[in-house]
């Protein structure tokens, strides 16, 4: 294993962490994927994050032997749909699945959500689909998964979760938060009663105005450091580049 997939590896262990621990997933329920060149890793089956290690991690085949593995450890029960996402889906990078509250609750009660918020541009059209039921881990629930992931980058899963892909596994981590967040703001305006719901065309110039939102690329945050490239790396700079906190100072802020 190189650097570079053993850094892949560790950073899905971080996420599986980070999600359990902000709330957004409990338990072993949830599962992350990343694309490794011409494989998958995917988090092993069953097995509690803390005491999860990078070789623990569970490497697919995109094209070889279909739901073969390399590893001490099985894939994720869903291996099924991450893989076939990442097989369907060459724009998709990384893929997180957990059974976070709020949209758990409205695929229990298998609802969509609609444009309720600007933030549904992030996840490509008007809507969140939710898929029809089926048993975790089977052919027929990843078929279900992909076809209400069309043209978008996450879904609910009938009476089980929620599905969110992005270009690369902060992305989809990102996502996964912001599609737990709408869930949760459509379910309470919900309760409130009669929310408003945005047009396509709202919809529409929102995802325009997207260039520039949300997570940004290594590169900008690059061109945002370069534009001070005679300065020696001031504490300011630091912080604004959101590096080095050990050097945070009161001042700096
Ligand atoms: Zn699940």
């Amino acid at each position: 294993m190189n650097r570079e997939e053993r850094q892949l590896r560790e950073s899905i262990i971080a996420k599986c962490r980070w999600m359990n621990a902000s709330g957004l997933n409990q338990g072993t329920s949830g599962n992350i994927s990343a694309r490794y060149k011409d494989r998958m890793l995917i988090t092993p089956s069953a097995t509690p994050y803390d005491s999860m290690k990078p070789e623990m991690i569970a490497s697919m085949p995109l094209d070889g032997e279909y739901g073969s593995w390399d590893g001490p450890l099985k894939p994720s029960t869903e291996w099924r749909f991450h893989l076939d996402i990442m097989r369907g889906r060459p724009d998709v990078g990384g893929v997180v699945h957990t059974h976070s509250t709020y949209a758990t609750v409205l695929a229990i009660a298998r609802k969509s959500i609609p444009a309720c918020h600007y933030m549904m541009a992030a996840f490509g059209g008007t809507d969140i689909r939710c898929a029809g039921y089926a048993r975790f881990g089977t052919a027929e629930l990843s078929e279900l998964a992909l076809e209400a992931l069309e043209g978008r980058n996450g879904c609910l899963l009938a009476n089980h979760g929620m599905i969110a892909v992005g270009a690369n596994l902060d992305k989809a981590m990102w996502l996964a938060v912001e599609l737990e967040t709408i869930a949760k703001q459509y379910y309470l305006s919900l309760a409130l009663g009669q929310p408003h719901i945005l047009g396509d065309a709202e919809i529409a110039e929102t995802a325009q105005g997207f260039s520039t939102y949300g997570l940004q690329e290594p590169k900008a945050k690059a061109a945002k450091s370069a534009k001070t490239p005679e300065k020696p790396a001031s504490k300011t700079r630091a912080a604004a580049v959101g590096r080095r906190p050990e050097k945070k100072h009161s001042s700096a802020r």
